[in-house]
């Protein structure tokens, strides 16, 4: 849990008036500009106290889509043994993305860049029947793919944040019931960001397997091309039903039914059959991914178990990752304005600025204080600007870092006893007297 309350006197945030010309893509920009990250080597940051928090925010709201369908989450490390790679033979098939490394005994090791065979072998040295499955097992753990090109901050990182799910089924059908619960919680996870994302049918590459979705947000700076039917546009992530696997299923149907490929799995004539005014043709960032891939390391590993007929079978698999850092980029790219970010309330590192005009002044510092009581009593966060500095710089501050609300205090607001309450969406300004301020904003949440 991140505090309540913080006082920028005491935060570290170093904040940038311009942007550093090696950030091409806004959410870069606006990232270093907001003193959230700084870059380390190519492609590893360092998450400073802001970009920190967020990252924790995003997070939260992963793991709670998680943990309502049922999955449930452990903590695997980050690095590994070669060994299990040996085995599923992926060892000599991942590339130069995997980076290796040789401990003081001269073992092959290497840095995770992602966790089939591990989960693999902790299913199978826990699970014996038809009566452990189904389980779903995930962890939001550091990954490391050596890309050939990191770009773009945080979206193309080689040191990276995921969460990854793996799903353990007796059967095919199965299976697909537990790849619907992660296709829901997916479309959930990402509404409750404020993002408006497409399942569209993908390509399975190096983990492999036969029924694959990526999750993917159309934005002008994403790298791959997509095309999809203009009705993804209109849908709610929020609205699908999942309470049972007939829901579940009737649900994939429904948001797989209209058109939507990535560049890779593209018909050209079949997109062409769609409305010429329906068509969205553009570019989109892949936020998520999931995969139904069988028994494909479950075979290899040796991970069976006993079913209903007392045979002895390979356990069913799926695995499911999301870009939790990516996304960080992705929720910037899709809000902000030319004055910064416009955090969605679900993730915003605080829902309340509280710019004091004159800290040196007693009264308004009082007053100050007494509205930060009030609100985090509210169960609010509050990011109170208490430094010295002129009032011009800390209301752009405010609106670079896109809290949801701010209020002003200053010594002529309190003469008039009136506020001005600024929402950051939008920039609509209200006074109001300063009692009425923490329920007003109770309200709009
Ligand atoms: P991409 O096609 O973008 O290279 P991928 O298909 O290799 O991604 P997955 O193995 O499906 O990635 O990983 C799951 C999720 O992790 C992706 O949907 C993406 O959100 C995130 N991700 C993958 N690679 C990176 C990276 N280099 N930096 C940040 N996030 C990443
Ligand atoms: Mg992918």
């Amino acid at each position: 849990m991140q505090p309540k309350l913080v006082r920028l006197s005491q935060y570290f945030l170093p904040a940038l008036r311009e942007a550093p010309a090696e950030a091409q893509i806004v959410s870069h920009q606006l990232m270093l500009r907001a003193g959230m990250i700084k870059q380390s080597a190519a492609g590893i940051y360092s998450w400073l106290p802001l970009g920190f928090r967020v990252l924790k925010k995003i997070e939260q709201v992963v793991r709670e889509e998680q943990d309502r369908i049922g999955a449930v989450e452990l903590l695997m490390p980050t690095i590994q043994s070669a060994d299990l790679w040996h085995k599923s033979g992926r060892y000599d098939d991942y590339g130069k993305e995997m980076l290796r490394i040789k401990d003081r005994h001269d073992r092959d090791m290497l840095y995770g860049p992602t966790n089939e065979e591990l989960i693999t072998e902790i299913f199978r040295t826990g699970a014996k029947s038809y009566r452990d499955v189904p389980k779903l097992l995930y962890h939001i753990q550091w990954k490391f793919r050596d890309e050939v090109r990191p770009r773009f901050g945080v979206m193309r990182g080689r040191e990276f944040y995921m969460k990854d799910a793996y799903s353990f089924d007796s059967s095919r059908e199965n299976a697909l019931d537990s790849y619907n619960k992660f296709f829901v919680a997916y479309l959930r996870t990402f509404a409750r960001m404020g993002l408006k994302s497409i399942p569209m049918r993908a390509e399975t590459g190096p983990i492999g397997g036969d029924n694959s979705h990526e999750f993917i947000i159309l934005a002008e700076t994403g790298e791959s091309q997509v095309f999809c039917h203009r009705s993804y546009l209109e849908r709610d992530g929020l609205d699908v039903m999942d309470d049972s696997s007939e829901a579940r299923a009737n649900a994939v149907q429904d948001w797989t039914s209209d058109y939507a490929a990535t560049e890779d799995e593209h018909d050209a004539e079949a997109f062409a059959a769609i409305p010429e005014t329906d068509r969205v043709s553009t570019r989109g960032i892949e936020i998520g991914h999931i995969f139904y891939f069988g028994t494909k390391y479950s075979e290899k590993l040796e991970a069976n178990i006993i079913d209903e007929t007392g045979a002895t079978v390979p356990v069913h698999m799926g695995s499911y990752g999301v870009g939790v850092s990516r996304l960080m980029g992705a929720i910037i790219e899709a809000s902000h304005d030319d004055k910064g970010i416009i955090w969605p309330a679900a993730i915003a590192p605080f829902q309340l600025g509280i710019v004091n005009v004159k800290p040196a002044d007693t009264a308004s510092s009082a007053t100050a204080e007494q509205l930060i009581e009030a609100a985090t009593n509210a169960g609010m966060e509050v990011l109170y600007d208490d430094r010295d500095q002129r009032a011009g710089v800390k209301f752009a501050e405010m609106e670079l870092l896109g809290i949801p609300w701010r209020v002003v205090i200053s010594p002529k607001a309190l003469e008039a006893g009136s506020f001005e309450v600024t929402e950051r969406k939008g920039g609509q300004t209200r006074h109001m007297a300063l009692d009425d301020i923490v329920p007003f904003l109770c309200e709009q949440q």
